[in-house]
């Protein structure tokens, strides 16, 4: 091709030799220049001329691996003739250095036309070359007709090419202004301009560049573009199919300026904006809304269709249409549900609890027989790890439903349950809209957790909120003020959870029916051992039966000394301590502990022998020493002692009570952490021994008749920051005064509770089964309660009963006789005898 007429590239060139693509005349390309010989051209030509010549250089594909191109040229001296002599002259028209992460420089070069090296000048630092311009570069003129069989090659390369550019989305600026420059461009530049369009390799696009020949180059570059058209018209095919995928298909990059940059006609992950639309267009319309929602839903997208992307409105409202259409609005589970598999599933998973289990049967044979049961929401109240969770997971499990757990501790803004409304910036919606886009369905199970830990705060009180959540007439037309219209919720099942009923709202708490679950026995908790915590832990770190044993005896050990609880979930860490410490070992392949090689030590070199079996000495190496201790008979030594039995939400608890005098002005120091109700038993109780000093010849210090005169008594209730209340601790002050007044000692294996009145009545107190199973668990024999307590001695099992003394006292006068030793006589048999009558 002559290269007489149009625009001359200079004869000399420095030639830029890259690894990265090939670049054709008529497209833009970036190149990253990071090699010696390299920098040395950028610096010395493009950095420092000035002219417009020297920003021309010569290109050439370099298809020597890199990894062993050094300074030299070889490739240019063994000659690959026919690639490297054929290069692109290229225009920088940007040069960008940097840095990180070694230095380099990256190009933007726009190809100009081939040419041909005719003679290498020199080598370094950088080559330059003669060269001969091969193609015609002309300023933009009408491109002349090419005639013959070029000029119908052109044209069915024309054809083909406005073929490929009319299966691509028109609506999109760049490919409108392709077509338009397949028109205007001269034809012998189509097919470079094509080829570094279209998807091609770099062998392939070498193979244009070697084509001088006009015609072979149409030839060449025909196949290519005939199998970009295969392909499209494949992937249409298929996307017809799975309409799903309409945006991924020809996507193109946005804002390409033709022939400034590289377009890639397949597809690639960047979405397009005009077909998300329609995919959101045909969401919404799926999605199952009820008709308001729906409503809504066409209003945003509406709008969002006409707003500027780049209004910070777009996102907002497009995440908003993205949830809506998320979620489960009509989507549902089918339950399937069997009381006679229920029942085998929850006492698989779950020991003990009878009482529970069976209200929780009773619940879900009423769901069967009448599935749309607005019933009472059943909430799940005691201590920490007694399984309220797990019992919640379990009725999720037999229902076949989704199960997701909301947890409501520490919330104490009401939009953490109803959302922000979408004014907000970083407004979302509640957490009962968010838990069932998560699940995915509208028939979940909700487990609300520690309902008793909501706060309240100036942003409004979430009990209120969850009111509503929680009401069947109200919740089937629930409003997140996210969301803005009303969803659904009465499929929903809930289930709360808390530790103690005190601190849960009383609206709140009227809307739930209420099932206590205490504490479990030291015999239940070595059940539940055996049957679910060690299976569970041995699975957890990878450990079978036949590699650890734990007997009977060591988790009785390691449930009095080592935990001090009502559940279980200490328990279970320390099994999970003891899985840890076993794992090392087997992962070792040694034997357990050096106690137990030392008493084998006989053959040191015996394998190691399995399985591992966990006795009182292993225990102690892996636990250390115990932490709790019997301390109860030690501490009733003195006069002045007692012990009571306290309820709090973590179980129940043995509380001791000391009393001390001194000689002062009949003052009365209480100390401990003590609510209200507490310092006024504790003036009840002085004021009835006072009342009672000579029936029971309680004295002061110095013998005389009234236990305040000239004495100062300080009240001292140990143990622990908690906070104690309520008024179960009467009796207990009053025997304890009653021991100090009289220098007799209590029992040391007795416990009590009861509230008091000034008339010495015994009044009835709530707890008894955890206060009973604390005073159990201490080792304690004798346990004095209110007679009106006694219907609660049922919930106590057998065996635990067999092993306690229960005396049930009416009266203060019942309290102090079974509380010492050979009982607590009163002098005056004239006494009035009291009845109670409450
Ligand atoms: P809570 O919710 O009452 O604080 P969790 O349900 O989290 O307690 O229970 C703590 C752990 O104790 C769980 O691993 C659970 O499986 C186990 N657990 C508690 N009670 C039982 C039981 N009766 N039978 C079997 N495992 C139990």
């Amino acid at each position: 091709m002559s290269s007489s007429s149009g625009i001359q590239i200079p004869s000399r060139l420095p030639l830029l030799l890259t690894h990265e693509g090939v670049l054709l005349p008529g497209s833009t390309t970036r190149i990253s220049v990071d090699s010696a010989r390299n920098m040395q051209l950028v610096k010395s030509r493009l950095l420092k001329g000035t002219s417009l010549k020297s920003t021309i250089i010569g290109v050439i594909p370099n298809t020597k691996d890199p990894e062993h191109d050094g300074e030299e040229l070889p490739s240019l001296h063994r000659g690959h003739y026919k690639l490297l002599f054929i290069g692109t002259a290229g225009l920088a028209v940007q040069v960008v250095g940097s840095n990180w992460p070694k230095p380099h420089y990256t190009l933007l070069i726009t190809g100009l036309c081939r040419f041909r090296v005719s003679q290498l000048l020199r080598e370094r630092p950088f080559p330059v070359a003669m060269v001969e311009q091969l193609d015609r570069l002309e300023q933009y003129t009408e491109g002349e007709q090419l005639d013959g069989e070029l000029g119908e090659l052109s044209q069915r390369f024309y054809q083909a090419a406005v073929q490929l550019v009319g299966m691509l989305d028109m609506s999109v600026p760049v490919v409108a202004k392709l077509r338009r420059l397949l028109d205007s461009l001269p034809r012998e530049t189509l097919p470079d301009v094509l080829a570094s369009m279209i998807r091609t390799s770099n062998t392939e696009k070498l193979q244009v560049l070697d084509a001088i020949d006009l015609e072979e180059r149409f030839k060449k570059t025909l196949p290519l573009l005939t199998r970009q058209i295969e392909g499209l018209k494949l992937l249409q095919k298929t996307r017809k199919l799975r309409p799903d995928d309409d945006k991924r298909v020809l996507a193109i990059r946005k804002g390409g300026v033709f022939p400034g940059r590289q377009f890639s006609l397949e597809e690639d992950g960047e979405d397009e904006d005009g077909d998300d639309m329609v995919v959101l267009d045909r969401k919404v319309k799926e999605a199952g809304m009820p008709e308001p929602a729906l409503r809504v839903c066409l209003k945003e997208l509406k709008r969002l269709k006409k707003m500027p992307q780049s209004m910070p409105e777009y996102a907002l409202t497009r995440n908003y249409l993205e949830l809506m259409v998320e979620l489960p609005w009509s989507k549902s589970t089918t339950d399937c549900l069997d009381i006679r598999a229920a029942r085998v599933l929850l006492d698989n998973d779950h020991y003990a609890l009878e009482k529970l289990k069976r209200r929780v049967l009773e619940y879900l044979a009423v769901r069967q027989l009448k599935s749309a049961l607005k019933g009472p929401i059943l909430c799940f109240v005691g201590p920490p790890g007694v399984g309220k969770t797990s019992v919640g997971r379990s009725i999720a499990r037999t229902l076949g439903r989704e199960f997701h757990r909301i947890a409501l501790g520490g919330v104490c803004d009401q939009s953490d349950i109803r959302g922000h409304r979408r004014t907000y910036v970083g407004s979302m919606p509640g957490r009962i809209i968010n838990g069932l886009k998560t699940v995915g369905v509208n028939n979940p199970v909700f487990l609300l957790d520690e309902v008793d830990k909501l706060g309240k705060s100036l942003q409004g009180d979430p009990a209120a909120a969850l009111l509503e959540v929680l009401d069947p007439e109200q919740n089937h037309s629930f409003t997140d003020h996210y969301l803005n219209v009303t969803f659904d919720l009465s499929q929903v099942l809930f289930i709360a959870t808390a530790n103690t009923t005190a601190t849960i709202p009383p609206a709140l708490l009227d809307r739930m029916e209420v099932l206590q679950v205490p504490g479990y026995t030291q015999e239940e908790k070595v059940e539940i051992a055996h049957r679910h915590l060690i299976p569970h832990q041995l699975e957890q770190h990878g450990l079978t039966p036949q590699q650890l044993q734990i007997p009977q005896d060591t988790t009785q050990e390691i449930i009095s000394k080592y935990t001090r609880e009502a559940g279980v979930r200490s328990l279970e860490r320390k099994i999970g301590a003891i899985c840890r410490a076993v794992a090392v070992k087997v992962a070792e392949g040694h034997k357990l502990s050096k106690t137990e090689s030392s008493r084998v030590d006989s053959d040191i070199a015996a394998p190691p022998e399995m399985p591992i079996v966990i006795d009182q000495i292993a225990l102690k190496d892996i636990l250390g020493p115990q932490i709790f201790e019997m301390e109860v008979s030690e501490r009733l030594t003195l006069p002045g002692v007692a012990i009571g039995l306290a309820w709090t939400p973590l179980g129940g608890e043995i509380m001791f009570v000391e009393a001390s005098r001194m000689e002062g002005e009949g003052q009365l120091t209480l100390t401990g952490q003590l609510g209200d109700v507490m310092k006024e038993s504790a003036h009840l109780a002085i004021t009835w021994l006072r009342s009672n000093a000579k029936t029971y010849q309680l004295t002061n210090i110095a013998g005389c008749a009234d236990p305040l005169e000239g004495n100062d008594i300080h009240l001292h209730f140990p143990a622990g920051a908690v906070t104690k209340d309520g008024p179960s601790a009467g009796v207990t002050i009053v025997t304890c005064l009653a021991s100090l007044f009289s220098g007799r000692l209590v029992r040391s294996d007795v416990a009590m509770t009861g509230e008091i009145t000034l008339r010495g009545l015994v009044l009835p107190v709530g707890g008894i089964k955890d206060k009973v199973l604390a005073a159990h668990r201490a080792g304690l024999k004798r346990i004095i309660l209110p007679k009106r307590n006694e219907k609660d001695l049922e919930e106590i099992p057998g065996h635990i009963r067999a092993e306690l003394d229960f005396v049930t006292a009416g009266t203060l006068d019942d309290v102090l006789n079974a509380a010492f030793d050979g009982g607590f006589p009163a002098l005056s048999l004239t006494h009035p005898q009291i009845t109670s009558k409450l």
